[in-house]
Parts: C-alpha cells; sequence; structure tokens
C-alpha cells in the first residue's frame, strides 16, 4: 500500500517541489528515498523469512527464500531496507549467492532497493517482474529503480531454483495491472502485495482502482495452494486473511450503497459510517473514511453510468 503511489505520476513536480517543501525520504539518487527502519525477522517456513519494516506510515513486509542455488528475494522495498535484508540473508544464509529478486508489481514504495541487493551481491541476479512493470520502467526510467531482466505475461511463468519452484501468478488487473502473486509450492508459501493485505483497510479513497476487480482477485487468490502467505502490509498469516478482506470490502461496499440509496451525499456517507466489527485493522482510523468514499464513489458511477 502505497504511500508513495502517486509520486510515480507525478516524479519531477516533486523532485523539484522537495527543494522549498519538507520531503526529507526523497532524492533523485534513491539513498534515502523511503527510508525504513527494520523491526525484525521471521522464520515462517524453511529457509523463508518474513522481514518487517516501518516507515513513516506504516508497516511493511518482505521476505526471502533460501534455495539450494542461492537466495531468492521478493520485493526489496529501498535502499536502507535491502542493506538489513543483506544482513539477515549473512545470517541465515551465509556465502549464499543471490538467486533472483522478483517484483511484485511496480509500485516504487516495494522495489527500490533492488540496486543495493545486485551491488553487493555481483550485479548477476535476474530481476523478474510482470511485462506491464517492465514496460513502465523503461518509459519511465526512475533512476533509483533497477529495470526488470524477466518478463512475465498474464499466463504468468515458474522458475526453478534448485530445490525450489517459484510460481508466478497473475491474479487480475486491479491495482496497477502488473501485480504477481508468488507461491513455492514445496512450502505451500505465498507473497501477496497490497491488493489484499492482513487485517489492514485499503489505503485512503483507493484511487484509481477497479474496486470489482481488486475483490475478484482477492477470491482468485484463495484457490492458491498456499498454507502461509506474507503479506506485504499485515505481515505473515494464512488465506484466511483473504477471507477476512472480501469480508471487510464487502460490508464497506454494502454500506455505501445503502447511504447512496437513502440520499446521503459522499461526505454524509464518510462521516456516518462506522464498521466497528474492523475497526482493529491496521489504518482504520486514518483510512476508513476514504475506503467509504471509494465504494461510494463506486456505486455513484454505476448509477449514473452503468457498465454496457
Ligand atoms: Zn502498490
Amino acid at each position: 500500500m502505497p504511500r508513495k503511489h502517486i509520486l510515480i505520476g507525478s516524479f519531477v513536480a516533486l523532485f523539484s517541489a522537495q527543494t522549498s517543501s519538507n520531503v526529507p525520504l526523497f532524492n533523485d539518487r534513491g539513498d534515502n528515498y523511503n527510508r525504513f527502519d527494520f523491526v525484525g525477522s521471521t522464520e515462517i517456513a524453511e529457509g523463508a523469512f518474513s522481514l518487517e519494516f516501518r516507515n513513516q506510515e506504516e508497516s511493511y513486509f518482505t521476505g526471502f527464500v533460501v534455495s539450494s542455488e542461492g537466495v531468492i528475494v521478493f520485493d526489496p522495498l529501498s535502499d536502507s531496507a535491502a542493506r538489513t535484508t543483506i544482513h539477515q540473508i549473512e545470517q541465515h544464509a551465509p556465502d549464499q549467492p543471490l538467486a533472483a529478486i522478483i517484483y511484485s508489481h511496480l509500485h516504487t514504495d516495494h522495489i527500490a532497493g533492488a540496486r543495493v541487493l545486485q551491488a553487493h551481491f555481483g550485479n548477476q541476479a535476474p530481476i523478474i517482474a510482470h511485462q506491464r512493470t517492465a514496460r513502465f520502467f523503461k518509459i519511465r526510467q526512475v533512476p533509483f529503480i533497477v529495470p526488470p531482466t524477466e518478463r512475465v505475461t498474464d499466463q504468468g511463468a515458474e522458475y526453478r531454483f534448485g530445490n525450489r519452484t517459484v510460481q508466478l501468478n497473475y491474479l487480475g488487473d486491479a491495482h496497477t495491472a502488473s501485480i504477481l502473486v508468488p507461491v513455492v509450492p514445496e512450502l505451500k508459501l505465498a507473497y501477496v502485495c497490497d491488493y489484499a493485505n492482513n487485517d489492514v483497510v485499503g489505503w485512503t479513497d483507493l484511487p484509481g482502482i477497479d474496486l470489482d476487480e481488486m475483490m475478484a482477485m482477492q477470491r482468485r487468490t484463495l484457490d492458491l495452494n498456499a498454507e502461509q502467505v506474507i503479506y506485504c502490509h499485515g505481515g505473515p498469516g494464512d488465506l484466511t486473511a483473504v477471507e477476512r478482506q472480501i469480508s471487510y470490502f464487502t460490508s464497506v461496499s454494502q454500506a455505501a450503497e445503502a447511504a447512496l440509496q437513502k440520499g446521503l451525499t459522499e461526505d454524509q456517507a464518510a462521516n456516518s459510517i462506522e464498521l466497528t466489527e474492523y475497526q482493529h485493522f491496521a489504518n482504520y482510523n486514518d483510512w476508513f473514511k476514504g475506503n467509504v468514499r471509494a465504494f461510494y464513489r463506486w456505486h455513484d458511477s454505476r448509477q449514473t453510468a452503468p457498465r454496457r
């Protein structure tokens, strides 16, 4: 969930803006881009580690899997997080090479640390991502993002690293139409990022997200062969977290639609709707009203301009 998502679209403006405003985490070399503090690591399956970080806004999780041919790293987050990841690899898999980096999708708040990993391990490892992630960075040329070297289509792909397999699933177009969901079948382990999280409300007013497609992706996720999931927000859990996400968004959707039917304005809906059973979700106090607004607009647009 993307504190920096909007930065992509207004990249140049923000670079120039930082000289006159307080944007301490961002510069054009990316040295300080999205600074993270390391919280801790957990071995959640044999040779599979989840890593927790915090930035100014929220918790982020990523992870790595140790195979007999080296270490496979999921989203490398940022420079500072990648340095911590290197220390963790040295601790848990000493002298192992970097086998691959996998970008879950094109949002830079999740993938900016690849260059630090590559510099440390020798720039040899492939960077695997959806082909639209590769195309995005070919066009944008964001200086602190290492472009993918391996492109995966909507059909998905499977990579083998010694005794570990990484299946890359494409489950739908919501949230950038570039999300790959890695599954390591030998460990029944998955890594799920942003379109579903573990007891976290959606990011602000879910900008630009096709909400029907987002929930369809969540339902497809339930079919993955995974018993453990690293959620990039909310942390490790199992697929019941996705069931809770579906229940949550269904409840928000129904409440927003009911408010619309009663004639409430968007502001009135946002100010009056509470879902107390989800108040324990992370970021509820900050973003729940934004989620209500997103679904209110979604239903309103369906009413006034029904889909053909
Ligand atoms: Zn994202």
